[in-house]
């Protein structure tokens, strides 16, 4: 396969294992639908089982070695030429993408393209100004600490951001010397799958960088392989929980762990109303709320309370307007991705208002007869205890409150054990920083919200996460540090080898624990 000549009516369904399209060893398959519509868009979508899972494995292991030594300005150009190519094919991605998952090319393809190339450009950046440390030898002894690659890595990845989360796990895992498995979601699977061509043109080894369809049995399978050094996994966090649980019971591999999140954007009187109003729609609309860090409870203070629903709620009226078909160009917002997304997003719609939790004052329907189209929603006077105000609903349904002081609206903000992302409007520079400082959790945005960027730590503190991906703390998460100390004073024949550890009292009376021959 060289050109890339992937398209609707032409579904990449092959693996991609040591720079070859195969088939699958496993004969179950997996069905995709398109939500516009609910019309089966393939049938016969690879689910790769043990075997599969195996060979990708030995592939990339027999690569590794001489990946970790590829001079970094050749890692460095690959996957800068990838990005590139990333960027080339955006379109064509972005299709195959829309027609399983439903999300429309000028709100969302066009976005999530550039988020993988600028993502891969930035950790290609890195990649030969990587470095490690060194600590002087006062004591004696040098001690140089180089960042190591992990070897086999895996990427376990959501449905709702099938390209980006390949600019944010391949980047940084590619850039520091890993041989990397992608794992799509089950609900989306061709862009990874059709990124064969690519890979080649970029000029990455066979066995460095494959993509393993399949559901959650193949992620179980690559989270519980002996071989497999890392998993960087987005999505849920029962399945988080999982994952972390088959690392430590298998070979304790590196996990980073991008979960859920139920982020309150907290809006003050004195806030700039309209900045306020627009960043907590956009931050809980876009995507049909299918965003982990979505702005998904609101809490205004009494005094601007009124004026905020009104404009809040003519904003989600304007944004129902918006959604359509994703293939229509002028459409802003798609249907939910899939039967169980709307399932799951209209149960909580339909016990909220069975169970009296708040007062639903827009939305809360399917939009059409057809297709998983549902309405912008927002309750308000939600109660405090109810799952809508509780629980990630992952889609287009906000939750509001009205609150009097600072201190009660930063005790409701925490009083979760979801972290990822919290968001503060308000005037004084003063309460801003204060009240950034105090929410726990691990983004915050002062007069915005539900912003990342490719500089700095993007993720989650307590259930909403472990570890950190964008920026250096992605880079390190995919290396292990490695501390090698020289003893000044030594000598003889051999190198390090050739000492044995002990422990010495010096004639200064400085105690010593290094090397000595
Ligand atoms: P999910 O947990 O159902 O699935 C995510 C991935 O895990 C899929 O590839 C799936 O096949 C795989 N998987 C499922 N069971 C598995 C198992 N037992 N072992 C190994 N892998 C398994 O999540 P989802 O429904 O695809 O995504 C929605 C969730 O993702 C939401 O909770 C959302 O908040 C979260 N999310 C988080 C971030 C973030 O960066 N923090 C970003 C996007 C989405």
């Amino acid at each position: 396969m060289g050109e890339f000549a992937f398209s609707r009516s032409n579904l990449p369904k092959q693996l991609i294992i040591n720079n070859e399209y195969v088939e699958s060893r496993n004969s179950k398959k997996l069905t995709v639908h398109n939500p516009k519509d609910g019309s089966v868009v393939a049938d016969d979508v690879p689910l790769a089982g043990e075997q599969d899972v195996d060979e990708a494995v030995a592939a990339a292991e027999k690569a590794f070695p001489a990946w970790k030594k590829t001079p970094p300005a050749l890692r460095r150009n690959m996957i800068m030429k990838f990005a590139d190519l990333i960027e080339k094919h955006g379109k064509e991605l972005a299709e195959l993408t829309r027609i399983t998952l439903g999300a429309p090319y000028g709100s969302f393809g066009a976005f999530e393209n550039q988020l993988c190339a600028e993502t891969l450009r930035y950790n290609a950046g890195w990649c030969d100004k990587f470095g490690g440390e060194s600590y002087p030898q006062e004591d004696g002894f040098l001690k140089i600490v180089r960042y190591e690659p992990l070897g086999v890595t895996a990427g376990i990845i959501p449905w709702n951001a099938p390209i980006g989360n390949v600019g944010l796990k391949a980047g940084p895992a590619l850039a520091t010397g890993n041989c990397f498995i992608l794992k799509p979601s089950e609900k989306t699977p061709f862009a990874g799958l059709a990124l064969l061509p690519l890979i080649k043109e970029a000029g990455f080894p066979p066995g460095v960088f494959q993509v393993l369809t399949g559901d959650g049995s193949t992620g179980a399978l690559l989270a519980s392989h002996m071989r497999i050094r890392k998993v960087s996994f987005t999505g849920s966090i029962p399945t988080g929980k999982r994952i972390q649980e088959m690392a430590s019971k298998s070979n304790l591999k590196r996990v980073t762990l991008e979960l859920g999140g139920k982020s309150p954007a907290v809006v003050f009187d004195d806030c700039n109303l309209d900045n306020a109003v627009t960043w907590c729609v956009n931050a809980i609309t876009g995507h049909s709320g299918q965003v982990c860090f979505a702005a998904s409870r609101v809490y205004v203070q009494e005094g601007v309370y009124d004026k905020f629903i009104e404009k809040y709620k003519t904003m989600f009226a304007e944004r129902t307007k918006a959604v359509g078909d994703p293939d229509n160009e002028s459409t802003i917002l798609g249907p939910l991705a899939d039967d169980s997304q709307f399932d799951r997003v209209s149960g909580f719609i339909n016990r909220a208002n069975e169970q009296k939790s708040g007062t639903m004052i827009i939305g809360g329907s399917r939009i059409g007869e057809k297709g998983y189209y549902i309405q912008p929603t927002i309750f308000t006077d939600v109660a405090i205890d109810s799952e809508i105000h509780t629980q990630e609903i992952f889609g287009p349904v906000a939750v509001v409150r009205t609150f009097k002081t600072e201190e009660e609206v930063m005790k409701i903000s925490n009083d979760t054990e979801f972290g990822l992302m919290a968001g503060v409007f308000t005037q004084d520079i003063n309460r801003g920083l204060r009240v950034a400082s105090e929410f726990e959790s691990g983004m915050v945005g002062v007069n915005c919200m539900s912003m990342m960027f490719n500089q700095a730590p993007f993720g989650g503190n307590k259930q909403s996460g472990v570890g950190r991906e964008s920026g250096i703390a992605a880079l390190k998460a995919f290396t292990d540090a490695k501390c090698s100390s020289g003893f000044e004073r030594g000598g003889g024949a051999g190198g390090l080898d050739d000492y044995l550890m002990v422990s010495t009292r010096e004639a200064d009376g400085d105690f010593h624990l290094g090397f000595v021959t």
